[in-house]
């Protein structure tokens, strides 16, 4: 192709850079006729002045633009064009002339590879580009050769001619080319809806992995079809009026696969082609919100039982107090605990604690209504709160439920382990208008009802303070006396009635006091049962007892106390077993005294622990025998070896035929029924001559010795065994 009829554009010093087809006429004027000019003359010289003034005008004002324009004529012949479009077009400026078709720059500009659209099919690119020239309205981009890509959009004018606009739009190019890269490469779903009804315009590849949705799917569906539909009552809420303005909102979605996400939206305001849109990013966070309602859950509830925590339950009191001044409905606090916990924590293991932990839990509820809130304070330290608490029997009887369903026997681990729990309550407002003091309260009066003897519940009174701290003050001292080896065993002596000689001792505890003295075992023994303490302390007493035993005589036997608690802590099969493997005591030696109140429980497993230790060869006694409830069925529940008739029957023989009736009877009943007869508490001749009268076999009480240290036990044997009959003249 010859461009020899093209001409570079005229470089003009002037500040015009306009190329302009009047360049001609121009020309002709400066060449014009000599002679006068006629009017018709002089008229169009005046026009061609207007014209020539307008085209500058005009020239200027295109130069003003930012965008390139170009001017075609209805050949498509270049007749005006301004510097950027120049600068626009800067490799095919060179071509520009006026006069010149545009086809004929394009067909040279393609051939020299200033169009890479055009590549490998220049012939149509430029049949499709001229005629997309001459239609009336025309946009469309083009890519020239360094890169840079340009917006064209062409009007054909009233004479058929072309204006054509050229704007380079690379920049915007770039940052769609950016934004794309950053859409589509993004691990974050992301989504670019409609700013007017929130269709899906598109989604990143993230979107559609997470939702599992294709893109047909989406293509059908708007933002809000995403929403839980939980939450399309609240959509307009939730948009509310700024639907681009995001930061962090968490929203529901639902997956293709039904399931519901959270996910934390953030947006901002785009523009989609010509489409005003919105650029959403939904970061998932269920499982930080999983966790973060966890970790609340946990700061409120206790975690082995699910139940309210202490702070959880303040909380919830104070508002319940709150809203009492309201209502004026009462409100009660109820303590519960425990009364043998620890022992079967200690003794059973944790994982046993936490299974009983876990099935009472399951009966405290079941106890409650539905306003009422069970809580765990701590270890076996429950607590409940009556919402409406209006009248007394009520409180009474929940605390009464509860205290019956704990008392049914727990299966853990294959064994039926037995509770019982004491509950103390304070009401509201008589008792206190805080959760503080109520807690306080209620705290006082459930250990006003394990000092009661546990198993049962008890109201505050004011009084209960200074009882409560001191038992609390005998509590510490008992544990610190135990740890320290402040405890003594002491030893009184049976006597066989007839022959006078000892048979054995029996040991009995002692607490010296450094205020008060020897404190009593009936004193201090309830608190060991309750604090915890009866496991080690009767195991002390069986190891250390058994030791001392193996240094008297053959025939001494010993006699050890077994609390009826001891006996619900359970391994006291093993205990006695290995006292006895420890000393090296004959099991024959060794008697356990039980009382009535072991056998009220009438469960299965004390009787066949009562029989394995039996069959090791141990002896079993009905101790305090008589002060019972119905002693005889007991007696025929076990084949015990010795029962021994308590104290008050013995001090009672001098005053009335009652006791002596009472005595005759077990006689009859023991040698009946093969049962060694021993009276506890003899303290005179004359009681020592009737139950020798009425064959006793064997007595123990003050008339021959108190209980004594181990040290005197020679002596004892010494003075008892010495005197024989007539024992009083023995006495130590
Ligand atoms: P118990 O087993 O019936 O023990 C007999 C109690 O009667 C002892 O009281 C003893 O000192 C007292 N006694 C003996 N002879 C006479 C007498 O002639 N006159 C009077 N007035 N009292 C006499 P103690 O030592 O105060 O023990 C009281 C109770 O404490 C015991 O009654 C027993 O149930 C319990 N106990 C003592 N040591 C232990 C122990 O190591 N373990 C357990 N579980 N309980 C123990
Ligand atoms: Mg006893
Ligand atoms: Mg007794």
């Amino acid at each position: 192709m010859s461009h020899d009829f093209l001409r570079k554009p005229q470089s003009s010093s002037s500040r015009s850079t306009v190329r302009l087809g009047l360049h001609r006429v121009r020309a002709r004027r400066r060449a014009g006729p000599k002679a006068t000019l006629s009017d018709d003359a002089k008229h169009l010289a005046e026009r061609l002045e207007n014209a020539e003034r307008t085209n500058k005008q005009l020239r200027e004002a295109i130069d003003m633009l930012p965008q390139g324009v170009v001017v075609l004529d209805r050949e498509g012949r270049y007749v005006l064009w301004n510097q950027q479009y120049a600068d626009i077009y800067k490799r095919s400026a060179d071509l520009f002339e006026i006069g010149v078709r545009l086809e004929d720059t394009l067909r040279i500009g393609v051939a020299r590879g200033d169009y890479p659209e055009a590549k490998g099919r220049e012939e149509q690119w430029i049949v499709e580009r001229v005629k997309r020239l001459f239609q009336a309205k025309d946009r469309h981009e083009q890519w020239i050769s360094d890169g840079r890509c340009i917006l064209i959009d062409e009007r054909l004018t009233s004479d058929g001619g072309v204006v054509g606009l050229r704007i380079d739009i690379s920049e915007l190019k770039e940052r769609e080319a950016s934004f794309r890269m950053l859409f589509e490469a993004n691990p974050v779903p992301m989504f670019v809806v409609r700013k007017s009804d929130k269709g899906i315009l598109s989604a990143n590849a993230a979107a559609l992995r997470h939702y599992g949705f294709t893109v047909e799917e989406l293509s059908t569906k708007t933002l809000l079809d995403l929403h839980h539909p939980d939450d399309h009552a609240y959509l307009d809420n939730l948009y509310g009026g700024k639907a681009e303005e995001f930061a962090g909102q968490t929203w529901r979605h639902i997956k293709a696969d039904q399931t519901s996400i959270d996910v934390a939206i953030y947006s901002s305001s785009i523009t989609q082609g010509q489409t005003p849109a919105i650029l959403f990013a939904a970061i998932d966070i269920t499982e930080r919100k999983a966790a973060e309602a966890k970790v609340a859950y946990l700061a409120h509830h206790d975690a082995l039982t699910g139940l309210a925590n202490r702070v959880f339950l303040r909380k919830r009191l104070d508002e319940l107090l709150a809203s009492r001044k309201r209502s004026g409905n009462g409100v009660a606090v109820l303590c519960i605990d425990l009364d043998n916990f620890k022992v079967i924590n200690d003794s059973m293991g944790h994982a046993a604690g936490d299974s009983l932990l876990q099935q009472l839990t399951t009966r405290i509820q079941g106890s409650l209504r539905k306003d009422d809130i069970a809580a765990r304070l701590g270890g076996d330290e429950f607590a409940v709160v009556l919402a409406n608490a209006n009248h007394a029997v009520e409180v009474s009887s929940v605390a009464q439920r509860i205290i019956d369903a704990l008392r049914e026997p727990f299966a853990i681990d294959d064994q039926a382990v037995n509770v019982t729990a004491s509950v103390g309550i304070a009401l509201c407002p008589s008792d206190g208008e805080t959760a503080e003091a109520l807690l306080k309260n209620a705290d006082l009066a459930l250990y006003q009802a394990k000092g009661d003897g546990k198993g049962c519940y008890r109201y505050f009174e004011a009084e209960m303070n200074v009882r409560v701290q001191a038992r609390r003050k005998i509590e510490s001292e008992l544990h610190h006396a135990y740890m320290s080896g402040g405890l003594e065993i002491h030893y009184q002596p049976l006597v066989t009635l007839n022959s006078g000689e000892v048979s054995g001792f029996e040991a009995l505890l002692r607490w010296p006091h450094s205020e008060r003295g020897f404190i009593p075992p009936s004193e201090f023994i309830p608190i060991a049962e309750e604090c915890g303490l009866i496991a080690p302390i009767t195991d002390f007493v069986l190891h250390r007892a058994c030791q001392d035993a193996t240094t008297w005589p053959k025939k001494a036997r010993l006699a050890v106390n077994m609390s009826p608690q001891r006996f619900r802590i359970g391994n006291v099969f093993q205990a006695v077993s290995e006292a006895l493997k420890a000393s090296g005591l004959e099991p024959e030696r060794l008697e356990l005294e039980i009382t009535e109140a072991l056998l009220l429980e009438n469960s299965e497993s004390v009787l066949s622990i009562l029989h394995s230790i039996r069959s090791l060869g141990v002896r079993i006694s009905m101790d305090d025998f008589g002060t019972g409830y119905s002693s005889l069925s007991y007696l025929r529940m076990f084949p015990f070896d010795k029962i021994k008739i308590d104290g008050s029957f013995v001090r009672g023989i001098g005053f009335g035929t009652e006791s002596q009736a009472i005595i005759r009877a077990i006689m009859g009943l023991g040698s009946s029924l093969g049962m060694t007869i021993t009276a506890e508490g003899i303290e005179t001749e004359s009681e020592q001559a009737f139950l020798r009268a009425v064959g006793c076999d064997e007595g123990q009480g003050f008339l021959y010795s108190k209980a004594r240290p181990v040290g005197d036990v020679p002596l004892i044997l010494d003075a008892l065994n010495a005197a024989g009959i007539g024992a009083a003249s023995g006495q130590f």
